[in-house]
């Protein structure tokens, strides 16, 4: 018996109804706000995400999937969409081709991470990508698509945090303060903070060790460091947040472990059946159902025109937790075909097809002989109607129509019977 890795997972019919009803809702939202679809690659050159996600994160330090193909390249499974969404901008010149450069993606990735409950080796995302576009009005749009994702979702209790973590001109500045504030209490912080703090200190605004609260808490608000240009602009995204009615707090430890970040970040936090304890998505209790933000160098960065960019990703495993349990049900058949003999079987299964041509799920328990078998089937896959050919029905080229509800029986013109059953459906 081969299993599957370590890591990964099947998803199966009782849970991927789930996913299916995300992915239906996720797919309308983003099309009904102008998006459309891009699938790229899960398979990149590994310099992609080592010159976008950033040779200093966890996600390039530890967690890549990669390895030397038959051909010498060094390849990467992707860890992240974004990276492959704007090379494929990049590549594809899309601001040209498409009206407004504005795409989604969904898809599996891969991180190898030490597997925890809730937390997957190849895990799912929606992404969401708007390039090209500087207004604040278009940070709130994408924040807005997010927040109805959720919404529409039935996803309750969820709180909407945003931040600014500035530009390449105050960014420095606000490094600077960290860097400084942080001092000699460098020392007393876990390890991974030491060594945060020698590659990436913003990440330490992420760590969850009890004791290293109170320092943290003693550290530096990017907000306070924001440029005119920059405080103006995240100023301008809370007044549309406002006008939409969308709320929203701010979270100062919301700066994101993602080198490419610049002005807005934004996450929207929900409580999920998984434990979290995540380093660098959870906050307080609650996990982050997503995360993005604003990210104006990186289309540049990878060889691309200097074009600002903006976006989310969403993590498919936690939106399917989230979801209130009963809403999706299964899918149930319509009718279930039952004949008795040789002869009722053949115009059975000619009904059976007659049915599904005509938009209904229907089922047959072709290999069962008894009538006793048939129904007791029909009872547990919650038939909505049995139809029911025997010697009687085909002498008068009839079909008994039983609701399974009521019990209630009637017969019906084999003519007339998928008629019938659809009308009694609608
Ligand atoms: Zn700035
Ligand atoms: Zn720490």
């Amino acid at each position: 018996m081969i299993h599957a890795l370590r890591g990964t997972r099947d998803i199966l019919p009782g849970e991927v109804e789930r996913w299916q009803h995300v992915e239906r809702v996720a797919r309308a939202l983003c099309e009904r706000y102008g998006y459309v679809e891009v699938r790229t690659p899960i398979i990149e050159r590994e310099e992609l995400f080592v010159k976008g996600t950033g040779a200093a994160t966890d996600i390039v330090h530890k967690e890549m999937y990669s390895f030397t193909d038959k051909g010498g390249d060094r390849v990467t499974l992707r860890p992240e969409a974004t990276p492959s969404m704007v090379r494929a901008y990049v590549e594809h010149t899309l601001e040209q081709t498409l009206a407004a450069a504005k795409i989604y993606a969904m898809g599996p990735m891969f991180r190898y991470e030490r597997p925890q409950k809730g937390r997957y080796r190849q895990f799912h995302q929606l992404d969401v990508e708007v390039f090209g576009l500087n207004d604040p009005a278009i940070d709130a749009e994408v924040i807005d698509v997010a927040w109805t994702l959720i919404e529409e979702l039935g996803i309750r209790h969820a709180d909407l945090v945003i931040n600014s973590v500035g530009c390449r001109e105050c960014r420095p500045v606000f490094m600077k303060a960290l860097v400084e504030a942080l001092g000699d209490d460098v020392s007393k912080l876990c390890s991974d903070c030491q060594r945060r703090a020698t590659i990436n200190p913003l990440r330490i605004y992420d760590c969850k060790v009890p004791a290293d609260q109170p320092i943290i808490d003693r550290l530096p608000h990017a907000i306070d460091y924001l440029c005119e240009a920059c405080r103006t602009h995240f100023a301008g995204v809370q007044a549309q947040l406002d006008a939409w009615n969308i709320p929203w707090r701010i979270s100062h430890r919301l700066v994101r472990g993602l080198d490419y970040y610049t002005r807005t970040t934004f996450e929207i936090l929900g409580a999920t059946a998984s434990d979290g304890g995540d380093e660098g998505e959870t906050l307080g209790a609650q996990n982050a159902l997503l995360g993005g933000g604003r990210y104006d160098g990186l289309v540049k960065d990878l060889g691309g025109p200097d074009r600002p960019g903006i976006g989310f990703a969403a993590g498919m495993e936690r939106l399917v937790l989230a979801l209130p349990h009963d809403v999706v049900a299964a899918v149930k058949p319509s009718a279930v075909v039952v004949a008795i003999g040789e002869d009722a079987r053949a115009d059975g299964l000619r009904l059976l097809r007659e049915l599904r041509r005509a938009g209904c799920i229907a089922h047959m328990e072709v290999e069962a002989r008894s009538l006793r078998a048939q129904m007791k089937r029909a009872d547990r896959v919650q038939a909505r109607f049995t139809l029911i050919i025997g010697g009687d029905e085909l002498a008068k080229g009839e079909v008994t129509v039983r609701n399974m509800a009521t019990g209630e029986q009637t017969a019906v013109a084999r003519k007339a019977v998928v008629a019938h059953v659809r009308q009694q459906l609608a």
